[in-house]
């Protein structure tokens, strides 16, 4: 069994530039240390990032402009940067299974199990959550290591994914004690 960790959005502009916060940078020293522990255990990480198309992609109207592609706000942050042997996808709408190739690249590599990090619980990682439900993933979530623009929108997320897709809700405590190549069906 092969684990992914994708770590979703940790880009500037959601952690320090027009849609960041401080709930996205509390979690960045966590999911830095989830990283490290999955390199060693030698799961794969893969950042899934906004970058987007102007005038094209719908999510504007509702976010107002952010990640434009080829601008500094689609750069990942430095604490989570890219290493060797580490996958990077671009993506243009909340989930990163819709028309990226995300699902391509873990069928060929035998991923069955992915652990979502990032932001924001309740748009992106939940929305992941769905797709990677009907495509069958194992789908693990460290409630430490994703979050919202509120605490609320956090909590009701995580509990509606658990309900609604099956998700394991964990800690990035526990992930990092069990190994992250491993997992319930192994
Ligand atoms: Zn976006």
């Amino acid at each position: 069994m092969v684990t992914a960790v994708l770590v979703i959005d940790m880009i500037k502009e959601f952690v320090t530039g027009r849609l960041g916060n401080p709930r996205a940078q509390t979690i960045v020293p966590t999911v830095a240390r989830l990283l490290e522990a999955a390199r060693r255990d030698g799961a794969l990480v893969v950042h899934l990032t906004d970058n987007h198309l102007p005038g094209i992609d719908p999510e504007f109207e509702i976010w107002g402009a952010h990640a434009e592609a080829g601008s500094e706000g689609t750069e990942i942050i430095p604490e989570l940067r890219l290493e060797e042997g580490d996958h990077r996808i671009y993506k243009r709408h909340y989930s990163c299974f819709y028309a990226t190739g995300l699902d391509a690249l873990l069928r060929e590599l035998g991923v069955t199990r992915i652990v979502m990090t990032g932001v924001l619980t309740n748009v992106c990682i939940q929305h992941t959550a769905a797709d990677a439900y009907f495509r069958r993933y194992e789908t693990v979530v460290p409630s430490d290591c994703v979050d919202a623009l509120t605490e609320e929108e956090h909590v009701n997320s995580l509990a509606f994914m658990e309900r609604m897709y099956g998700i394991e809700l964990t800690t990035s405590d526990e992930l990092i004690a069990d190994g992250l190549t491993g997992g319930s069906s192994q």
